[in-house]
């Protein structure tokens, strides 16, 4: 059954009271967290909207049923391409982070590596986590992922941290289940999940064993708080405020103090050698919807800077246009690089259809690094009146509301409650306190750019361009064919 964003605040509200935010502990009903909880009704309503069937919704490959897609297991490259689009569309929609592809991408992971630890090991994990699925499923349940620990001194492994609750871990395995305890950070939407999916962040050596842990959760779980950091935009409670406006986003630090995971609920307890795929699988997952939500982001802040040129009347400057078409560049290449990724994907022995890892990290290394300087080029085309123009109230009344009525207006074409529209947009979209979450989202969310740059040479075949280097130097007379083959990425799925 799909839930309405009605029954998800019901489910929500009733939730234990185990949010802290400024070191109060405060309901899921606080004013602060609504910002997010208005984007998580949007996945909501896309998937009770007839127009959007079949692209916000999917059909469950473990019970059969229509799911919201955000709890899908891709199955082909068309479900892969049709999750980068609901991406696009959906955070086209709350203008920006649409942060429900962490626990897609979760699932994902935990899909395929529970099936290969029990094909390695002959665990049950894989049955486990097709259970638990069936009820996410049938409940229609919104998971965020609690990847990210603490991390306390970076140069140390996980054991070999001072605080032990550094990185999340195992301190008792009883016959019904686990405790766990430590810190995981930055998690997006923890405030308002039903669960929360926790996985690990790293490789794993034997020394990390209990280290190796990966469960779902109640997000009200015993034992678990969540000290949370809303970002909302200024403005955002007033009658006539512009919708974007309405959205925000909170982030966690998620304290497990003792918590207990039923058994049931338990998909990773010590097996430390594929603590690097688990971690792998979601960040590659994750890299792939990068490819849908980045360029909507591009999306936004070019048709902002558009309407900066606009307003400023420059807008038919051929440096102007120059500046926009690398939004265009930007944007499109991203999507391009997931789709690629989507196509030359593979089949798992879980039935899971994964994004080709090359694509997926190219596409995201490729925006991660761009988004400065797509703030640059906002920056450039707006001028310095996002950071300097009065407060809405100035316009609005006193002694000189008529005066800044006229002051706004640069453009002759355009009315000064237009004109004062475009520059309240630009300053958010800009210089908010949700500008400067996109920044650092676009350079670090889905692991910081060393991490892409890592995968890519794990994953990418340089040995074959120096074969061909060598033939193309004259050094070999043959240009090895296998080799050649290798470099033609497979057409995965294609067929399916
Ligand atoms: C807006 C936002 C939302 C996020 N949402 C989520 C979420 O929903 N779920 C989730 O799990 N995570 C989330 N994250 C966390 C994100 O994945 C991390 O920020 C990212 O992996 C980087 O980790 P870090 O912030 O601890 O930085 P660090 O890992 O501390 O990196 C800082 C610098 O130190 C370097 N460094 C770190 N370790 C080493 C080392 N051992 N050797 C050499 N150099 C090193 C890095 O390369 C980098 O340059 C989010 C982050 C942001 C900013």
């Amino acid at each position: 059954m799909l839930r309405t964003k009605e029954k998800y605040h019901e489910d929500l509200f009733a939730m234990r009271s185990n949010i802290y935010i400024g070191g109060e502990c405060v309901g899921r009903d606080d004013p602060r967290l609504r910002p997010g909880i208005n984007v998580l009704d949007v996945t909501f309503d896309l998937a009770q909207d007839p127009e959007w069937k079949g692209v916000a919704t999917a059909i469950s490959p473990v019970t059969g049923k229509e799911i919201n897609r955000w709890a899908h297991l891709p199955q082909n490259p068309h479900d892969l391409i049709t999750k980068q689009k609901l991406i696009r569309l959906g955070a086209r929609r709350v203008g920006g982070c649409i942060q429900r592809c962490m626990g897609h991408d979760a699932i994902n992971a935990l899909a395929i590596c529970t099936r290969e630890m029990d094909d390695a090991n002959g665990t049950d994990y894989h049955r486990r986590f097709l259970d638990y699925l069936t009820m996410y499923h049938d409940k229609d349940l919104d998971g965020c992922c609690a990847q990210t620990d603490s991390k306390g001194d970076r140069m140390k492994r996980p054991s070999e941290q001072e605080d032990p609750d550094a990185y999340l871990h195992v301190v008792e395995e009883r016959d019904d289940g686990i405790v766990v305890s430590g810190f995981k950070m930055s998690i997006t939407q923890a405030a308002y999940a039903d669960e929360i999916i926790a996985l690990p962040t790293r490789a794993m050596m034997e020394s990390d064993r209990d280290y190796a842990v990966a469960f779902a959760i109640p997000g009200d779980a015993e034992g678990l708080s969540l000290i949370t950091r809303p970002v909302w935009l200024r403005g955002n409670d007033k009658k006539d405020a512009p919708p974007f406006c309405k959205y925000g986003v909170s982030d966690c630090i998620v304290y497990f103090d003792k918590v207990f995971v039923p058994k049931a609920r338990v998909f990773m307890c010590g097996e430390w050698q594929f603590g690097r795929r688990l971690a792998m699988l979601f960040a590659d997952s994750h890299r792939h919807s990068y490819s849908g939500c980045k360029p909507a982001v591009s999306d936004i802040l070019c048709g902002t800077a558009s309407l900066a040129a606009e307003a400023n009347n420059v807008a038919r400057a051929s440096h102007i246009k120059e500046k926009l078409s690398e939004f265009a560049g930007a944007a499109e290449l991203a999507f391009a690089a997931g789709v690629a990724a989507a196509v030359y994907g593979e089949k798992t022995a879980s039935g899971v259809f994964f994004p080709n890892a090359i694509y997926a990290n190219v596409g995201r290394r490729l925006t991660g690094e761009l988004i400065y300087h797509e703030y640059n080029i906002l920056t450039e085309i707006a001028g310095g009146i996002a950071v300097t123009m009065p407060f809405d109230e100035d316009f609005e009344k006193g002694d000189h509301a008529a005066a800044m009525q006229r002051f706004i207006v640069r453009n002759p074409g355009l009315s000064s409650e237009e004109s004062l529209k475009i520059w309240q947009l630009v300053e958010n979209i800009g210089v908010s306190s949700m500008a400067a979450w996109y920044k650092i989202a676009g350079v670090h969310g889905g692991g910081s750019p060393i991490m892409e740059t890592i995968a890519l040479n794990i994953g990418y075949d340089f040995k074959d361009k120096k074969q061909l280097a060598r033939y193309l130097a004259g050094i070999d007379n043959e240009l090895d064919d296998a080799a050649m083959r290798k470099m033609e990425p497979k057409l995965g799925g294609m067929d399916s």
